[in-house]
């Protein structure tokens, strides 16, 4: 059997995520079992969710055990099958964390059509981070034409998808991202009407004179300065979709919400997580389907090689180096 190299959670960040909280192990990739799949993986997918998932800490999902394999989104192939549903050569998409090989029961395992998007988009525009672009706008803000949208993480494998769709449903979408270079994309490629870029020393000012109409729907992927300017700047009945809180991963308090100013302005704030709203995946990834095969949505990646170079991408992804989904290449 080929080997199957492992990355599993080694020790438990104290304060920002480090490299040494990885471990690589290696092990022959294992037989499928009856009903069993082995799947041999392309592409493994970096999510900011995953650091939630280093601490062991209370929250929507358990923490990622000790000693165990990271946890993760894969892109793969079967190679081996006793399962019906399955046949050799299927390209599948599922859970099959941060290792080269992974088996399955198939019940996590859907499979894809290569022949109008690449295999990797099923782990971005897609895949999970375009169903909650998708459910965070539609279900939450749902935008009316010529309201305005502020989308944070602009450029990212959410927010860019986010951005598009507010697009599509003829909202002003303003953009915030970090650096001259996101915002050019958000606007030049990504078709947002304005990017305030969140490392400029003028940034308040410039996110304030970027909403003169104000703020009727708030996607807020990062928490921070961004939120606490938009919120002050929202209109009577404005929508917050709270999707993550990047900036607060490694231990930075989260913004506070004035409840006063919530009460007389009647706005609604709503956290969710997608994974709880299963039932829409189908009808969210055939509209994105659509979009992306059509060139409507458009996105772009940064692919890290090899399984080793995991832990370091995903360091960055906490940091912002990404630019556009971050993907590792296996
Ligand atoms: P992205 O591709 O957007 O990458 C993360 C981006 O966040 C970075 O590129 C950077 O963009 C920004 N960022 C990172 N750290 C900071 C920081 N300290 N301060 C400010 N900005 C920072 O990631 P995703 O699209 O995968 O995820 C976006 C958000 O959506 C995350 O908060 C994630 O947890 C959340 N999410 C929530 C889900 C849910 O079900 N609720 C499901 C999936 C994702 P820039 O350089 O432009 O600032």
């Amino acid at each position: 059997m080929p080997v199957n190299k492992q990355i599993v959670l080694d020790s438990r960040p104290t304060g920002a995520a480090e490299a040494r909280n990885f471990r690589l192990v290696e092990s022959e990739a294992p037989s499928p079992g009856p009903g069993q799949v082995l799947v041999r993986h392309l592409y493994l997918s970096l999510d900011p969710y995953m650091r939630g998932r280093m601490n062991d800490a209370k929250s929507y999902a358990k923490p990622q055990e000790l000693g165990a394999v990271m946890v993760g989104g894969t892109v793969g192939e079967v190679v081996a099958s006793n399962n019906p549903r399955f046949k050799i050569g299927d390209k599948v998409v599922g859970n099959g964390g941060w290792q080269n090989y992974s088996l399955s029961d198939g019940g996590d395992l859907r499979v894809i059509d290569a022949s109008r998007i690449p295999i990797q988009a099923y782990l971005g525009p897609v895949g999970m981070p375009g169903v909650t672009a998708w459910y965070g706008l539609n279900k939450i803000i749902a935008p009316k034409k010529g309201e305005t949208v502020v989308v944070t993480a602009a450029t990212g494998a959410v927010g860019s998808v986010v951005g598009q769709l507010a697009k599509i449903a003829g909202a002003t979408v303003i953009g915030v991202a970090g650096g001259p270079e996101k915002c050019a994309y958000a606007k030049d490629e990504l078709g947002y009407d304005i990017c305030v870029d969140h490392k400029s020393p003028n940034f308040v000012e410039e996110l304030k004179a970027a909403l003169p109409k104000g703020v009727d729907g708030l996607f807020e992927n990062v928490g921070g300065l961004p939120f606490e300017t938009a919120a002050r700047r929202f209109n009577d009945f404005a929508r917050a979709a709270i999707c993550g809180l990047i900036a607060s991963y490694d231990g930075a308090p989260a913004p506070a919400i004035d409840l006063r100013v919530m009460l007389t302005k009647r706005i609604k704030v709503e956290g969710f997580i997608v994974s709880d709203h299963m039932a829409l995946w189908p009808t969210a990834l055939a509209e994105l389907a659509g979009h992306v095969a059509a060139g409507r949505i458009r996105y772009r990646e940064t692919i890290s090689n090899g399984l080793e170079s995991a832990p370091e991408a995903f360091l960055g992804l906490l940091k912002g180096k990404n630019f556009g989904k971050q993907l590792v290449k296996l």
